[in-house]
């Protein structure tokens, strides 16, 4: 146990000895006098935080002739924390037999009796507190409120989600000026982890930190300018304790309690009960996180649905009306003993054969992804040539281009080889182009190919609607789609699939835009293990330069 307060106070309210654990005890510098018969600034209180009458203090029962020996004293002391103090306060007889001093002795007590109660009453509180919104963050101003000022003066929260952002989600003080002070601290001067020591040291170790923040020398050291440290001095010093929010491995943030009573450090019973409660504020924080995305994602699998019921029917009404089109002829002209003209069946059957192509286009689109989300996307790697590909590509969409008035032009002069897996490059390019078809019909659109050393480049340009600046990586998420489906059709899991299979032989996928005036699709892809000599542009043609 910690050393001993030693405190001697003659009869007259002289105080003739205070000792530095004393000092420590009481939350004052030693005295020379008593005020109203009590040490400054202190006093005794009860458990319910009420003060004892004058003559039931230790004190005056000891002047009064008692000898007190304690079984636990609270003590509230000037800064408003308590302290809890097994003591004894003994008289001292003079020559004429009269009560000549007190002799106080006290030991600082670790936890407060009752303190294990309190603890799960706590506990309980904030379990029922975070249980009670499946939105966790919106109930960490509340739970603050149940540690301050018990617990300390002061707490917040900061939270740092693996690969988000940092945010101070709740703060509170207990005196009202700071709590402020402190408000605008946080806002105007948020952690920021870029900085050296931006960031609570429990988010680098997670480990339990102890710190005497906001002292002097701390101020000086990671005040970002004269207004920073102004405020940190205004809101003045503070011992602090941080303690991670853990969960299921990660760390989500640290729970940080503010005690302005530097002297006065947060025992191991405190630290126990702090590092628990944050440990299950973590996991309702992690719960209300899956519980989240697990709505969003059945969200978006019925918004998926709905679009995907509706693209796979679009092919069908005119297939089935031509089909049955045909058979009402068909029995018309046989009733008449007429055969069938072979042109209104090769009619039908060319609608037939485009719309089961579209279906199958859906079909095949849907069974990639099923083999993406289950990692079965099996590449069989050749030596091709990636300007010949493209060649061919285009020359398959020229019909459908010339249909609606837009240019084709390949601006690829020489072959640029690679090992690559043919239909799922085919497919790479040709989502591409479809895509810059669908979007920019009748605009000129431009296919380039050429190599970079290792590297292979692919782009389609546009002159199309083009693409704003927040959708641009968002669309190549699966079903994610940045146009209105009345006016395109389509289930947003082409882009998606290009960048499976690009990531897939190691390359990446990307688009700029202006939106309006054009969308670029950039493709780059590593060449693999092909001969050396292949590798140099415009050098050595590859085999199929011919
Ligand atoms: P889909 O075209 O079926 O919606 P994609 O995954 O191919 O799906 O494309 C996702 C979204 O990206 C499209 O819905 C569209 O908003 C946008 N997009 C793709 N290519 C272009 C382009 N060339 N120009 C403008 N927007 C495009």
């Amino acid at each position: 146990m910690g050393v001993e307060g030693f405190v001697l106070i003659e009869r007259t309210g002289n105080v003739l000895a205070f000792n530095t654990q004393a000092t420590l005890h009481f939350g004052i510098p030693a005295p020379t006098r008593l005020e109203h018969g009590r040490l400054p600034g202190c006093e005794w209180v009860r458990a319910d935080g009420t003060p004892l009458p004058p003559h039931e203090t230790p004190l005056e029962r000891a002047f009064a002739g008692e000898p007190v020996d304690a079984t636990v004293w609270e003590v509230l002391r000037p800064d408003g924390t308590r302290a809890f103090l097994r003591g004894t306060a003994v008289p001292v007889q003079g020559g004429d037999g009269q009560v000549a001093a007190v002799l106080l002795r006290t030991h600082g007590v670790e936890a407060p009796p009752g303190a294990v109660l309190e603890a799960s009453r706590l506990l309980a509180e904030a379990g029922a507190l975070l249980g009670e919104s499946v939105d966790a963050e919106s109930q960490l101003e509340l739970l603050l409120k149940l540690l301050v000022p018990t617990l300390g003066d002061g707490a917040l929260l900061i939270l740092k989600p693996p690969g988000e952002p940092v945010r101070v989600v709740a703060s509170l003080h207990a005196d009202e000026g700071r709590h402020g002070l402190l408000r605008e601290l946080l806002q105007r001067y948020p952690p920021d982890p870029s900085m050296p020591g931006g960031l609570p040291e429990v988010f680098v170790s997670g480990a339990v930190g102890r710190l005497c923040i906001m002292s002097e020398e701390h101020v000086a050291a990671i005040a970002q300018d004269t207004e920073h440290a102004r405020l940190m001095r205004e809101v003045g010093p503070h011992g602090c304790l941080s303690v991670p929010l853990g969960a299921r491995g990660s760390i989500l943030g640290a729970l940080m309690l503010l005690r302005s009573n530097v002297l006065h450090a947060f025992d191991a019973e405190e630290e126990r009960f702090l590092s628990e409660l944050a440990h299950r504020t973590a996991l309702y924080l992690e719960n209300a996180r899956l519980l989240r995305e697990a709505r969003e994602a059945v969200r978006q699998r019925d918004e998926f649905l709905g679009i995907a019921s509706h693209e796979l029917k679009t092919p069908l009404t005119p297939l089935s009306l031509k089909v049955q089109l045909l058979q009402k002829q068909v029995v018309v002209l046989a009733r008449e003993g007429k055969p069938v003209p072979t042109e209104r069946v090769a009619e039908t059957l060319d609608v037939v054969q485009r719309q089961v192509r579209r279906l199958s286009r859906l079909v095949d689109n849907l069974l990639d992804v099923s083999r993406i989300t289950a990692g079965r996307l099996r590449l069989e790697l050749e030596e091709l040539d990636l300007a010949s590909v493209a060649a061919e590509i285009l020359y398959r969409f020229a019909p459908a281009a010339a249909q609606h008035g837009t240019e084709l032009e390949l601006d690829a002069p020489v072959p640029v080889v690679g090992r690559w897996d043919r239909l799922r490059l085919e497919q790479v390019v040709t989502n591409l182009v479809s895509n810059a078809l669908k979007y920019g019909a009748g605009h000129p659109v431009v296919l380039s190919v050429e190599g970079q050393g290792p590297l292979a480049r692919l782009t389609v340009r546009d002159h199309g609607i083009g693409i704003e600046p927040q959708d641009l990586a968002r669309i190549f998420e699966r079903f994610e789609r940045a146009v209105s489906d009345r006016h395109y059709g389509g289930l947003g899991l082409g882009l998606y699939i290009t960048r499976q299979i690009v990531e897939a032989f190691g390359g990446k996928v990307g688009a700029t835009s202006v939106p309006g005036q054009g969308s670029t699709f950039l493709l780059e892809l590593p060449r693999g293990d092909i001969p050396e000599e292949w590798l140099i542009a415009h050098a050595a043609p590859g085999p199929t330069s011919d």
